[in-house]
């Protein structure tokens, strides 16, 4: 598919966009028009994914409320604004209720749940007078995962923290609705898509049999690939989607249909 400039005069702002589909969404922003800051916790992914579309990248954890100051301090004096905020930095932690101690459950929360809360929390009130000042709408979109719809015995903190995602971004869907701000908020429910983060649960089993197992798993005869969930970031973050806000769209080749 061809970039048609749907993302145009927008800022963005990816997190965990060094790898997987952070980086994906980073290049296909890009590609579509818009400033993209690319963002991580490790800084030399960002830097380099960035220098391959001649973006920006910045240093963020996401469970950092200083680094979030900073990082809106980048965006609000280099580059002006922002329209767009992609809240995607994740882990993965496989564990049941039993075999998932306490410190892996909010090491879980604190990167995939309070990462979008400080995000949408720090960057709100300038996405709202960006939006305002250029006339040009925005966006936040949360990477949820379809665990958040479809739990499993031993993802106990990932169906947890992505269910809570799902929840907060109505919220501020609703919040934004009810300001009268141009921004709207909608989630991403992706499942396995192929990225180092299926590594995560192959317990060291080869990446391609491991890919070869999951796709086993959905209707469809293959797991996704970063630019399933790119293509539809480009609709939720254009004005293609205007009336769209709090809403969840599943990217799972029809696993939660079942
Ligand atoms: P990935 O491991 O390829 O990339 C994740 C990136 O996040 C990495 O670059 C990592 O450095 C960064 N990161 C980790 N901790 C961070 C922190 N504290 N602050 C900032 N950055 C941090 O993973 P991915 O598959 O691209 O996952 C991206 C998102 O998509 C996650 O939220 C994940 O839960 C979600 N997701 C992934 C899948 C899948 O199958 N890959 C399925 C559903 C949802």
């Amino acid at each position: 598919m061809t970039a048609t400039g749907r993302l145009a005069g927008r800022i963005a702002l990816v997190t965990g966009a060094g790898s997987g589909i952070g980086l994906g969404i980073g290049r296909r922003f890009a590609a579509e028009g818009a400033t993209v800051l690319f963002t991580d916790i490790d800084g030399n992914k960002a830097r380099t994914a960035a220098a391959e579309t001649g973006s920006h990248a910045a240093t963020l954890d996401v469970t950092s409320e200083a680094s979030w100051i900073e990082a809106a301090a980048v965006v609000e004096h280099t580059l002006g604004g922002i329209h767009i905020l992609v809240n995607n930095a994740g882990i993965c932690v496989p564990g049941s209720v039993e075999d998932t101690d306490f410190s892996a459950w909010r090491r879980s929360h604190a990167i995939n749940l309070d990462g979008v809360f400080l995000g949408c929390h720090s960057l709100l009130p300038l996405m709202a007078k960006t939006t305002e000042a250029t006339g040009l709408g925005g966006a936040i979109l949360n990477i949820s995962s379809v665990s958040a719809m479809v739990a499993s015995a031993n993802f106990a903190s990932y169906n947890s923290s992505k269910a809570a995602v799902r929840h907060l971004t109505k919220s501020i869907a609703l919040h934004c609705a009810k300001q009268r701000y141009a921004v709207r908020c909608n989630s991403i429910h992706p499942t396995f898509i192929d990225t180092p983060l299926i590594d995560t649960l192959a317990k060291g089993a080869d990446h391609a049999a491991m890919i070869e197992k999951l796709a086993r798993q959905v209707p469809i005869g293959r797991v996704g690939d970063t630019d399933d969930v790119a293509w539809a970031a480009v609709y939720l973050c254009s004005d293609e989607a205007k009336f769209v806000t709090g809403a969840e769209l599943l990217i799972d080749g029809g696993l939660a249909a079942q």
